[in-house]
């Protein structure tokens, strides 16, 4: 097992994710309404029912290397779903954080990149600048022309501002990012 994984979580994995999302994951009875909901399992390495079980059993290292909560679009569909009312979408977001917390290395490593590009946008602007996303996620991935083509189509129909466009009023988005300091500054190990 890495280092960078807590030993003591061998037998607690599952309390660790109840104390930070207040979902109790023994009430899940492997129905996959979630997973078969999921707009995004096709691409995932493991589907959402099978991330709750590893969590069932404490299988941290397989739960927290599987590409599956990086891919999550947070989209909610599995937590609308799911019979035992389990908030999927709220442990696939607590699997994130302690993947960042921890420095362990994402099961997909361009979505990971992904994000922080994206974080960091909002924490700039107040909302994402798409076309500075875009460049920096791409060169950040060596892929400079990667979707190059749509680029004209979408800026002469305004979809995309050459600019970026800052809200006025910074201070809610400040305090947010102050808040979850812990989880956005620890940057995953790749
Ligand atoms: S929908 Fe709920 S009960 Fe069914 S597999 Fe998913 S988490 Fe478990
Ligand atoms: S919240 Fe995530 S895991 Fe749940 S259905 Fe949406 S993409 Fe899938």
């Amino acid at each position: 097992m890495p280092e960078i994984l807590n030993r003591e979580d061998i037998h607690t994995f599952k309390e660790l994710i109840l104390s930070l999302t207040g979902e109790d994951v023994s009430r899940c009875i492997q129905c996959g309404k979630c997973s078969s909901g999921c707009p995004i399992a096709y691409e995932m390495t493991h589907l959402p029912n099978q991330i709750i079980r590893f969590i069932q059993l404490n299988m941290q290292e397989k739960a927290l290397a599987s590409n599956s909560f990086w891919l999550c679009a947070v989209c909610e569909t599995c937590s609308v779903r799911c019979p035992e009312n389990i908030d999927i979408a709220g442990i696939m977001d607590a699997l994130r954080k302690i993947s960042r917390q921890r420095g362990v290395k994402a099961g997909d490593t361009k979505i990971a990149r992904f994000n922080e590009i994206f974080l960091d946008s909002i924490k700039k602007n107040g909302r994402v600048f798409e076309l500075g996303l875009v460049m920096k996620y791409n060169m950040a991935t060596v892929q400079p022309f990667k979707d190059a083509s749509l680029g004209p189509a979408m800026l002469s129909k305004g979809k995309l501002k050459l600019s970026a466009d800052k809200i006025e009023d910074q201070a809610p988005v400040k305090s947010a990012f102050e808040k979850s300091k812990p989880f956005i500054e620890a940057k995953s190990k790749e």
